[in-house]
């Protein structure tokens, strides 16, 4: 769990609730045991500020070259994403682009439902959430009605919403099991 800024202490109480030993990575040398890594949400400029501070920066796009699978929550998602309000993002790992806070009213910041493939549906909260614009060779793996909010690209998982605020647990099972399956 990358414990820099953002919602970090639900995501650990979720992860624990599944049984997964979770620890929060603030240094390089928190990396080296992990087999998954959660990206909260936040603030995505700080986190990537943080990130750049504390030198992580090369240790976790080496691993995320190395197939580590993650999963990347709201500002997760942006710093995860290749193009960010038609800018480079900042890791660059799923194909997708991404605009910043693009929602109006409807799903500004407030909980819904959230429906995935094999037919679970579980409400998830949307705090001033990114948009998903292009889900270029991304997978659709959850969505809002018609609105893809979450996607998968091989081990990687980005969901433009909170699934640790209501304790939802559909995405954070899917990284548990393709770290099992690594
Ligand atoms: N809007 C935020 C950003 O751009 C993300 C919001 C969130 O993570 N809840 O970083």
């Amino acid at each position: 769990m990358l414990a820099l800024q953002g919602g970090v202490r639900e995501h650990l109480q979720l992860l624990e609730s599944l049984d997964a030993l979770a620890i929060e990575v603030r240094a390089k040398t928190d990396l080296d045991s992990i087999d998954a890594l959660v990206i909260p949400g936040g603030e995505s400029t700080t986190i990537s500020k943080l990130i750049d501070n504390f030198d992580l920066k090369s240790s976790i796009q080496s691993l995320i070259d190395s197939g580590l699978p993650l999963l990347g929550t709201c500002a997760g998602l942006i710093l995860l994403s290749k193009q960010v309000d038609n800018q480079p993002g900042f890791f660059k790992a799923l194909s997708c682009s991404v605009a910043r806070n693009a929602y109006g009213s409807q799903l500004a910041s407030g909980e819904a439902l959230v429906s995935y493939a094999d037919n679970d549906e579980e409400r998830a909260a949307f705090i001033r959430a990114p948009r998903i614009t292009d889900l270029s060779q991304t997978e659709p793996i959850a969505w809002f009605g018609e609105e893809v909010v979450a996607i998968q690209q091989g081990n990687i998982i980005g969901a433009s919403y909170h699934p640790e605020l209501t304790s939802s647990t559909a995405l954070h099972r899917k990284l548990i099991a393709l770290a099992k399956a690594d």
